[in-house]
């Protein structure tokens, strides 16, 4: 893994969750809180895509949830990545042959990072919006013309 070159602003996220048992989205949470404190490196969870870098996204994703993952996506201003977050989005998970699934999640929307786990730790996903960081790094330098 490459190294980030600056911290020039905030990371903010968006966290959809589509399916999900609620265990991942506990411990996104449990990222943010005291022990893990990502909010101290300027991530934090916005209540907006539009005001998002980063879309998390939990779930095996219901049929009827597809086109709002779609919408949520292009809501999202460039440069944006997608992580996601458990088994489920990641291939389906526990529901991977269920009649009522429209997932995996990367058949609706590119993603950029997968994080496995049922759920995943904490420290994981803390790992997960690195990786996607360094993609919106090298993304805005293309924008500015400026890829090496
Ligand atoms: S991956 Fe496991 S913990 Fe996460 S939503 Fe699916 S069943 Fe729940």
């Amino acid at each position: 893994m490459g190294k980030l070159t600056s911290f020039k602003r905030s990371l903010w996220v968006f966290h959809a969750s589509g399916g999900s048992c609620n265990a991942c989205d506990i411990e996104i949470i449990a990222a943010l809180t005291p022990r893990y404190d990502a909010e101290r490196f300027g991530i934090k969870l916005v209540g907006s895509p539009r005001h998002a870098d980063v879309l998390l996204v939990t779930g095996a994703i219901p049929k009827d949830f597809a086109d709002k993952l779609r919408r949520i996506y292009e809501q999202m201003p460039d440069p944006k990545a997608v992580i996601v977050i458990g088994n489920c989005g990641t291939s389906g998970g526990v529901f991977y042959d269920s009649y009522n699934i429209a997932g995996p999640i990367d058949e609706i929307i590119p993603v950029d990072v997968y994080v496995p786990g049922c759920p995943p730790r904490p420290e994981a996903i803390v790992d997960a919006v690195v990786k996607a960081w360094l993609k919106l790094e090298k993304l805005e330098k293309q924008l500015e013309g400026k890829e090496e």
